[in-house]
């Protein structure tokens, strides 16, 4: 990343309790010292000799953690109604998204896994830091099915596309398996960082449903190959229905989004492959408060969302008691950007501690995109990604969600939020 003018002195944040994203017993009057872009040390105060010229930060007994990871997000839209969507000026998308960007570094997370409408030139722009904005791995388009759940067509054949084609964003509908090839390889082209694929029909999808299954088993074998297996680039599958995810994880996919049905077959399977769950619980509750509190959701998405909250809760719970890698994401983008905490609250209701909660937002969410080399836990030699909350998060975890409570974000040794100084 760029920087303008003298060298950055140092960054010496102390008086907070460490939670340093691996899971171990929190570090009591911590100090986490960052130099230019790296951590430099972490440990207990008294342990830590303090360099001269360093820029105190005063975490006020708050808690230091690393940057969090959201694992599943949409930084180029937030959901509303098809109809207002279809109303809006194409590039104002890009303007907007400066804005979720921003909220999403307010709410603490600093890397995001872009589930789909992020290109290269929104990831170009932030690594440039020409706009603030969370580190990000994108998929360009996601890869669907014709009539699954990234296909927005209408019976009236007019209407609003989600994920619209311009250059850098290749289309992401296709059929049979030279066809996927043909897919998998243009969103490699347009810079994709991860494959994200339709594996099963969705909620706000206009003509499928969650059970439904997308790819054939040949087709998601192809997507696989073309990507991890020839470049390394590895594929997500939005998978609800218990058949889609079956036939995903057997293709070698590497994480699951949503995962609203699990059985102990599938668990058993993801433990066997390695495989992410990306929960995403927050989701369908979302759109049923939206619903609940504009009427902006289409009557189909609505009655999805309510068949599958339940089935949502007991799916991931199973996962949780069978052990299953569990990476925060959020699907932020059907929810606002900034809310993405709200999440870690439920994950708990669904038999977490908070301490694993926080692990998963941390070092397994590093883990799920390949970063966990430079990012995910507070050690000498990572990337500067350090945040300080008001509060505890062991003992109210959801206080996060209230973005005042983030007061501190630093990435990549840069400060982009700091509320404590206002005190
Ligand atoms: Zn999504």
């Amino acid at each position: 990343m760029k920087r303008i003018g003298k060298l950055m002195a140092d960054i010496w944040i102390h008086n907070g309790t460490i939670i340093g994203g691996h899971g171990g017993e929190p570090i009591k009057n911590g100090v986490v010292h960052i130099r230019d872009n790296r951590i430099h040390a972490v440990g207990r105060a008294a342990e830590i000799g303090m360099p001269a010229g360093v820029q105190k930060i005063d975490a006020q007994g708050g808690t230091i953690l690393p940057g969090l990871i959201d694992t599943h997000v949409h930084i180029m839209f937030e959901y509303q109604n098809p109809e207002v969507m279809a109303q809006q000026p194409f590039s104002l998308r890009f303007y907007n998204a400066v804005h979720y960007m921003r909220r999403t570094i307010d709410a603490g997370i600093t890397s995001v896994r872009d589930a789909g409408g992020a290109d290269l030139g929104t990831k170009t722009a932030v690594e440039r830091g020409l706009v603030v904005g969370p580190r990000m791995m994108i998929s360009t388009a996601p890869l669907g099915i014709t009539g699954g759940h990234s296909d927005w067509w209408q019976p009236s054949g007019s209407g609003f596309n989600l994920f619209p084609t311009y250059p850098g964003m290749p289309e992401g509908l296709c059929d049979g398996v030279e066809d996927v090839r043909r897919a998998v390889r243009q969103v490699l082209r347009a810079g994709a960082d991860v494959i994200k694929i339709m594996a099963t029909g969705g909620v706000l999808s206009p003509t499928d449903h969650p059970d439904f299954i997308g790819f054939s088993e040949e087709e998601l074998r192809v997507i696989v190959e073309e990507g991890e297996k020839r470049r390394g680039v590895k594929v997500m599958a939005h998978a609800q229905g218990l058949e889609g995810i079956k036939l995903a994880l057997r293709a070698g996919i590497h994480s699951i989004e949503h995962g609203i049905y699990l059985d102990d077959e599938t668990c058993e399977l993801m433990l066997e492959h390695g495989a992410f769950l990306v929960p995403t619980l927050i989701a369908p509750i979302w759109v049923l408060e939206m619903a609940q509190a504009t009427g902006a959701v289409p009557e189909y998405g609505v009655r999805k969302a309510r068949e599958s909250i339940e089935a949502h809760t007991e799916s991931i719970s199973l996962a949780v008691k069978k052990g299953v890698k569990i990476a925060m994401g959020t699907d932020a983008g059907v929810i606002p950007h900034g809310q993405n905490l709200r999440e870690l609250g439920l994950m708990v209701k669904c038999g977490m501690t908070p301490m694993q909660v926080l692990v998963a937002t941390t070092k397994t969410a590093a883990e799920c995109m390949g970063w966990d080399d430079r990012l995910g836990t507070l050690e000498p030699g990572k990337l500067a990604d350090v945040i300080v909350t008001r509060t505890d998060p062991l003992q109210n975890i959801e206080s996060l969600e209230n973005t005042d409570n983030i007061t501190v974000v630093i990435q990549d040794g840069k400060i982009l939020k700091n509320h404590l100084d206002k005190n």
